[in-house]
């Protein structure tokens, strides 16, 4: 199979381009390379410390965007179970291996969802289009759709007072919207976390009423009536009702109508369908660690997409990350004193089976995994990483990053219980987390939708936040001490 035109050209960095007692490049004297390295950080070559050079490398050579335009624009979506998702396996193995990285491939047996069609109409409205998308593992709608009045609720409670009497045998539409001033004082994933309980949940709540369909607003802090895609729960006491998001738009033209106490009955289709589990990889790649091998820093992010746009933000650009820092460690040449794993999670998205297959395959090691560290969060400008650690103990442990950190700059460090989903069972188990935490006011316009493409990323923002992602891993896993292990206090967010 041709993956496309590019291949990461590394015949410059396999040279060693400087020793770790500083001499210069080859064809540069001890004048130009210092020259050279004032441009790159604007700093004396005398004071280049390991994490240092892996900054400066990076951001002067990193291969991050090419990475990520490889895996959204010449492979796509890459859903699990997909060709895709396959091919994105395949690829970023071979890029490994090219780099002289030993890389394996570890099984698990991910959920197939498949799209199908998907239409929305008001038949009360002279049949205007709804534009609308399946939740992902939503069930199908009959083979002709069907029509029901549309009730709106705003939280459970709503549903609860109308009771089964207001519900049953109705299109349920959920109508919240993200809460955009918690998304413009920065805390976007915040307003995420809070909106999208309606697309996990709605649909088991609604049919406990009887309802027979579910549509909810997209979750997304801006819309060109672009969908907004993403995973429901049924919980199998419920009959699973099917369920679409509609765009920001539709949402508001709907509650307009009925808002004016207009009747709203809605056409629906949807002609998903869930396949057998297909087996696929985790795709992980290591460093060795020079002095404590058998203990582990994993770093890593998803291999998976939605099926809707390219995935580029979320999360080629996470996984172009991760793949760039071991690049760049390998052609810096350095070793870190312990080993660096990199893991491409699988099934993220749909089902999470790629972190469970990684924490129960590795349980024995778990207890040598001495960090963990994500990318999930954007390829925007970084700011910072979130962390399990929390007060003093946090402060004393990221002190002696911050020099470094300061140089990209991506220096705040904010305590939270969750790093990240895959790295969630690690963490659980009581290994420190990190995530990097990048200015994500804008991420929710595209996440999940039609519009997570290429062009949403910024080159030298993604090459900034790799090159924060980069310094990260090198310093955990280099070191001296360790971070103290969890239990990590839940109930914060
Ligand atoms: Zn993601």
């Amino acid at each position: 199979m041709d993956l496309g035109p590019w291949t990461l050209d590394l015949g410059k960095d396999e040279r060693p381009d400087w020793s770790p007692n500083v001499q210069g490049p080859r064809g540069l004297g001890a004048k130009g390379f210092l020259t050279a390295f004032l441009f790159v950080v604007g700093v004396p070559v005398l004071a280049q410390s390991p994490a240092d050079r892996i900054v400066a490398h990076t951001l002067a050579e990193s291969r991050a965007y090419d990475i990520t335009a490889h895996l959204s624009d010449e492979i796509g979506p890459r859903l699990s179970g997909s060709r895709g998702a396959e091919l994105a396996v395949k690829w970023t193995a071979s890029k490994f291996e090219e780099w002289g990285i030993p890389v394996r491939r570890e099984k698990v047996m991910v959920p197939r969802w498949v799209r199908g069609a998907e239409r929305g109409r008001l038949i009360s409205h002279n049949d205007q289009k709804i534009v609308l998308t399946a939740l992902g593992g939503s069930v199908a709608t009959p083979a002709e759709g069907l029509n029901g009045t549309v009730v709106e609720v705003r939280t459970y409670d709503d549903l609860a007072s109308l009771g089964r009497k207001g519900i049953a045998g109705r299109i349920v539409f959920y109508s919240a919207a993200m809460d955009l001033d918690l998304v413009r004082a920065g805390h976007a994933f915040e307003a995420y976390s809070k909106a999208v309980e309606f697309r996990g949940s709605g649909a088991d709540r609604a049919a406990e009423y009887g309802a027979v369909a579910v549509i909810t607003r997209s979750v997304g802090s801006d819309s060109l009536r672009t969908p907004h895609t993403g995973s429901l729960r049924y919980g199998g006491k419920q009959p699973k009702i099917p369920a679409a998001s509609v765009t920001a738009e539709d949402a508001m033209l709907i509650q307009r109508l009925l808002a004016r106490g207009e009747r709203v009955r809605m056409h629906l289709l949807l002609t998903p369908k869930t396949l057998p589990d297909v087996e696929s990889a985790n795709v992980v790649a290591e460093i060795r660690g020079s002095e404590k091998p058998d203990e582990i820093v994993v770093i890593g992010g998803h291999l998976d997409s939605w099926d809707l746009g390219t995935g580029a933000i979320d999360n080629a650009s996470g996984v172009a990350m991760t793949m760039d820092t071991m690049r760049a460690i390998k052609a810096t040449g350095l070793q870190p004193r312990r080993t660096i794993r990199a893991v491409l999670f699988m099934n993220e998205e749909n089902g999470l089976r790629g972190a469970r297959a990684y924490a129960k395959e590795h349980a024995a090691e778990i207890p040598k995994h001495v960090a963990a560290l994500e990318s999930d969060a954007g390829a925007a400008t970084p700011l910072g990483f979130r962390t399990t650690l929390d007060g003093a103990v946090r402060d004393a442990f990221v002190a002696p990053f911050l020099p470094v950190l300061g140089r990209v700059p991506a220096t705040a460090f904010e305590t939270s219980e969750y790093s990240g989903a895959d790295t969630s069972p690690l963490v659980d188990a009581g290994v420190p987390g990190f995530g990097l935490i990048t200015e994500a006011t804008r991420y929710f316009h595209y996440h999940h939708t039609p519009a997570d493409t290429l062009d949403k990323i910024d080159r030298d923002e993604l090459t900034r936040a790799t090159a924060a992602f980069a310094a990260m891993t090198w310093m955990l896993a280099d070191r001296p001490d360790t971070a103290p292990r969890g239990p990590v206090k839940r109930g914060r967010k």
